[in-house]
């Protein structure tokens, strides 16, 4: 087959990798290829600067300035334009370069009869490793096609530095360990707390160790043969998709598909390869490309196709490289403080992980509801979400403290950053150890109120918890947690065992389960979910399984199963009018009738309640205490629902605050009505975890709260120190007050009377 004739790009790639495999120093080589450069680019001048400790860019080379510069010139990475290329990573192109306001003079060079000036970062495995320069007298307007020639020419310079030969392998760890500076990403919290260590990154990138080939067609071939591969494998994926859910996830797949045949990006990287890259680095070049394109782009539906193509990058790069599988996922070796980084990911990938070793989270994208973050508290891991260009920053093996309680993450932290967090870490494990000696001390205020202190649970994992803190019980389990951490949906003997354990595991303590509350944003990989505008105010919980009764029927007959014998606690979520209470008690009934008629052991006592977290439901209240055994109020939902404020949205998620005038006398009308009913009102929402926000809570005259293990120790330190009279009677001068929140004034209350918060 006759061969492609030989592209500008090919030629120049072809002479430099010569050069490189040729005879010489690595010194000699590097003066060789400016040189060559130069002379390709028709530019006066080809420079190269290289990273070198303490974040110094040394000019190594370069053709046409004065040679008493090189080894000479030195700037600090964002000194200078090409300092600014390192700091920012990316190229710049000038032709009027020293009108630049980073333009910054070195008379030792003799470059000022130089006005235009094109760099490039030169990159490995996403690092700065170096800049390349060309430049020349008259205001040039280089091309974009020079610009891409000077970027794939930057790849094989980072080679050659990473050969050690230019400088020591040991300066060049230190180089790579802290090439980037330190940045800080403000995100949303989703999770409290401080956490430092290494990052990891949930998809590693790969990294590329042949660049160039003078092969183009052998090349092509190889992309064809992986395209094809990838194909297979997703049609495959989409068999098995159909066998399993009926076709129910092909639309996704299909599209997904069609990107992976989208012939512009084939095409791109077919050009790429008819440059002189081999494939897969002409794949990680149209990457690049790609990301950089879509670097601002905020539009939701476009920045989704990027992670389509990212994703298929990546599954392409696999096949090229021949690493599915070894590269990705936990299997590394792993640092002892894993601060994991990722665009988004499932529950089940985040369990895959070492828990011993997971400090914190970090995620691109995510919100409060996201099923990863809920995972993520009950393993008690601090957690920011929405971290803006967090992938674009962060390098694996970096150092990251993720402050949550801030919504902050710092990378590559200088050391007395590092110094302050590791004593603010110090003094919380001493806070934690002191908790920990609450162990058994009741949760009783100065004036002998009891308050009952539960757990929020939904892994294996918080059973332990109960045992740890000394917790009441667990007045809130997920049952979602599970089927989400499932790769198939649990039938009814898979999930009668898991409910068995967590029973036996929890030794007698009262367990509350919470049926399913699937559907909306919380899917399932083998459940079906469609696209809801407000998928929150969506088809999810009690009204799936209400629709799909066989759900909740497969469920209870598990739980009543498991609980044969013991006492079953179970409430609805979502509930927003009486009727849906019913409707579900219905179903209960019929699964209780067939357990009886088949002789099955029956509970004990059941108790059957609901959550409130649908304002409306509140409006039916007396017909509902007439029903129900227990009430759990879900303050997420209830007061997103209340206030009309996504609780997910970082715009406004703390624009309304419970402890507000509607907030809080709404909740003390609940506590009051319960009281009077004499039907137990408990709450599991996030307030309940928060010593100020609890304070408030007993302050109206609730008794029993359910948060995540990790806040039993300070709201009961917080109890411990509370007179119930005196908050009471505080709560009370407040709530005539028309202001936004009380939030404030309850502070003041707590510091003037000795309250723990
Ligand atoms: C709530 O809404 O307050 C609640 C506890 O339920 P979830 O956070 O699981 O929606
Ligand atoms: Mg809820």
């Amino acid at each position: 087959m006759a061969r492609a004739p030989l592209t500008g790009s090919r030629r120049l790639l072809a002479r430099l990798r010569d050069t490189m495999a040729g005879e010489g120093s690595a010194q000699e080589r590097l003066d060789k290829i400016a040189g060559i450069i130069a002379t390709d680019l028709v530019a006066e001048v080809c420079s190269i600067y290289v990273l070198r400790a303490g974040e110094v860019l040394e000019l190594f080379t370069a053709t046409g300035l004065k040679p008493s510069a090189i080894h000479n010139t030195r700037l600090q990475v964002g000194e200078g334009l090409v300092g600014t290329i390192a700091a920012n990573a990316r190229p710049m192109a000038l032709s009027d370069a020293q009108s630049h306001p980073k333009f910054a003079y070195r008379p030792e060079t003799g470059e000022e009869i130089y006005n235009s000036l094109m760099g490039v970062p030169i990159l490995r495995g996403g690092r700065v490793q170096g800049v390349l320069a060309v430049q020349n007298r008259t205001q040039r307007h280089y091309t974009d096609e020079e610009a891409e020639t000077l970027e794939t020419v930057a790849m094989v310079i980072a080679e050659l530095i990473a050969a050690g030969e230019l400088i020591s392998a040991d300066e060049l760890h230190a180089v790579e360990s802290a090439s980037l500076l330190a940045v800080t990403i403000a995100g949303v919290r989703l999770n409290a707390g401080v956490a430092m260590g290494e990052a990891v990154l949930h998809e590693p990138r790969f990294v590329i160790e042949r660049l160039v080939s003078d092969n183009p067609e052998e090349e092509q071939q190889r992309l064809r043969e992986a395209v094809d591969e990838m194909h297979g494998a997703i049609d495959a994926m989409l068999e098995a998709t159909d066998v399993a859910n009926g076709g129910e996830h092909r639309d996704i797949l299909e599209t997904y598909r069609m990107f992976a045949e989208d012939a512009g990006w084939l095409a791109r990287i077919g050009e790429a390869i008819d440059s002189g890259l081999t494939a897969e680095a002409a794949v990680e070049k149209v990457h690049n490309d790609t990301r950089a394109r879509f670097r601002n782009q905020r539009d939701p539906y476009l920045r989704e196709r990027l992670h389509d193509l990212e994703d298929l990058a990546n599954r392409l790069l696999q096949h090229l490289t021949g690493t599915e599988g070894d590269d990705i996922g936990p299997e590394w070796e792993l640092p002892e403080n894993i601060i994991l980084v990722a665009r988004n990911m499932g529950p089940a990938q985040l369990l895959d992980y070492d828990r011993t070793r997971l400090r914190g989270l970090v995620l691109e994208e995510g919100s409060v509801t996201t099923h990863v973050a809920i995972v993520a508290r009950a393993l008690d891991i601090p957690v920011i979400g929405r971290a803006t260009d967090l992938l674009d920053n962060v390098e694996p093996g970096d150092i990251v403290i993720v402050d949550a309680d801030e919504a902050e993450a710092h990378i590559r932290p200088a050391e007395d950053v590092q110094q302050a967090f590791t004593e603010t870490l110090r003094a919380r494990a001493q806070r934690v150890a002191a908790y920990a000696s609450l162990r058994n001390v009741p949760a009783e205020t100065k004036d002998g109120i009891t308050i009952s202190l539960n757990i929020n649970a939904g892994l294996f994992a918080d059973l332990q918890s109960l045992d740890e803190t000394g917790a009441d019980g667990i007045g809130l389990f997920r049952t979602e947690i599970p089927f989400m951490e499932s790769s198939k949906y649990p039938d009814v003997d898979r999930q009668s065992a898991l409910y068995e354990r967590v029973l036996d595991l929890s030794d007698g303590k009262p367990v509350v389960f919470r049926t399913l509350d699937i559907g909306g944003d919380k899917s399932l990989p083998y459940w079906s979910s469609f696209d809801e505008e407000n998928p929150a105010m969506g088809w999810r919980a009690i009204r799936v399984a209400l629709d799909q009764p066989v759900l909740i029927r497969h469920q209870f007959r598990a739980l009543i199963r498991a609980a044969g014998g013991r006492d079953l606690s179970l409430m609805f979520p979502m509930i927003t009018e009486v009727s849906e209470f019913d409707a579900a008690r219905g179903l209960l009934d019929r699964e209780l009738e067939r357990a009886e008629k088949r002789n099955r052991p029956l509970p004990k006592q059941l108790h059957v309640g609901t959550m409130l977290e649908v304002p409306a439901l509140a409006f039916q209240f007396d017909a509902l205490l007439e029903r129900v055994d227990f009430i759990s109020v879900g303050s997420n939902d209830l007061f997103q629902f209340l206030f009309a404020s996504d609780r997910g949205s970082p715009r406004i998620a703390d624009r309304y605050d419970a402890l507000s005038p509607a907030g809080l006398s709404f909740l003390g009308g609940l506590a009051a009505r319960c009281d009077d009913a004499e039907t137990p009102i408990s709450l599991c929402g996030e307030i309940a975890g928060r010593p100020l926000d609890a304070m408030a809570l007993i302050g109206v005259g609730f008794r029993s709260l359910s948060m995540a293990p990790s806040s039993i120790g300070p709201v009961k330190t917080m109890i411990r120190s509370l007179n119930y009279g005196d908050i009471s009677r505080y709560i009370q001068t407040l709530q005539s007050m028309p202001v936004h929140s009380f939030r404030e004034k309850l502070r003041e209350f707590a510091i003037d009377h000795g309250v723990m918060i």
